[in-house]
């Protein structure tokens, strides 16, 4: 048993069927992203869908949908007024869907080129071997090892500097981080604890940058603000529990004022879009997993 926030006691197992619920709207949501995604669709009629859809559900996003291409790897959403338009491009949609702070977190790599079927298979098939070799008692070595494994048995490299994480109630990245790749960082996995293991694979060198362009950041701080307008926007941000929100999401009225301002208080920080550093094209899978005795229980499959 634990607190939560607002103090109402859960067990254990109503915990775990929130996850499992989260789990069961985030899969809806991939199966209608891998229909919804196609040459000529809108980025922001897709994100619009998806934020909507979550709600309708019965969940709520724990982030943004990330809806990154080609050579960027993650963070990428749309924007307010985005008149972006899917292409020949590859994809990376991660879904993020919370249930009382409960998170599922998982995406796929839907490839509109018809070039990289065999990047797509690496980011997935390293998923589905980290998956079967997690159980209590695995160390996060162990996993980052079987993933670039995969992904270089299959011609590509890993991204090393992209990890997996712990989830934690209202916390979308939560420790352990779960590496990609062999890297002295050693944790032991433990029974019921919940994690998302994410491989991101890549034909180029396998190392992510900031981009210049950001929509996700996340409420770090709690700094009351005298000025009016950004004083509304920060009410509003802080309907998101400290999780990541759009900057879509927001009231706007001199928005990018606001969120500058926000963060040059340290009250906000941002989410820029990562890009692999050698313009590589990346492909990237993910499941969020309760650990178990033997195994673990996927609630995003
Ligand atoms: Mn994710
Ligand atoms: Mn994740």
């Amino acid at each position: 048993m634990r607190l939560d926030k607002k103090n109402d006691v859960m067990t254990q197992d109503e915990i775990f069927d929130c996850y499992r619920k989260a789990g069961e709207i985030h899969r809806k949501l991939i199966e209608e992203s891998r229909e919804k995604v196609k040459k000529g669709v809108g980025v922001y009629e897709f994100a619009d869908y998806i934020d909507k859809r979550t709600i309708e559900l019965g969940g709520l996003s724990a982030f943004p949908v990330n809806i990154s291409l080609n050579e960027e790897a993650a963070h990428s959403t749309a924007s307010f007024e985005d008149e972006r338009k899917f292409e020949k491009d590859v994809i990376k949609i991660d879904i993020g869907v919370h249930v009382k702070g409960y998170i599922a977190d998982g995406a796929i790599t839907i490839d509109l080129s018809g070039k990289y079927s065999d990047l797509v298979k690496a980011s997935e098939e390293a998923l589905n071997a980290a998956i079967d070799v997690v159980k209590a008692g695995v160390s996060t070595t162990k996993i980052g090892e079987t993933i670039e494994d995969t992904i270089q048995g299959l011609g590509f490299e890993p991204v090393r500097n992209l990890m997996g994480h712990g989830v934690d109630k209202y916390i979308a990245h939560a420790e352990p981080s779960i590496p990609n790749c062999r890297m002295k960082y050693d944790a032991t996995l433990v029974e019921n604890q919940v994690i998302a293991i994410e491989p991101f694979a890549t034909d180029g060198e396998g190392f992510v940058v900031d981009g210049k362009f950001c929509e996700i950041y996340s409420q770090v701080k709690n700094k009351p603000t005298r000025i009016k307008f950004i004083r509304e926007i920060l009410e509003h941000i802080k309907t998101y529990n400290g999780l990541p929100f759009a900057a879509r999401w927001l009231p706007q009225n001199k928005t990018d004022m606001a969120l500058n301002q926000l963060l040059k208080e340290g009250t906000i920080t941002a989410y820029p879009v990562l890009i692999e550093a050698s313009g590589g094209i990346v492909s990237q899978a993910e499941h969020t997993l309760i650990v178990t005795e033997d195994g673990c229980e996927v609630t995003t499959r």
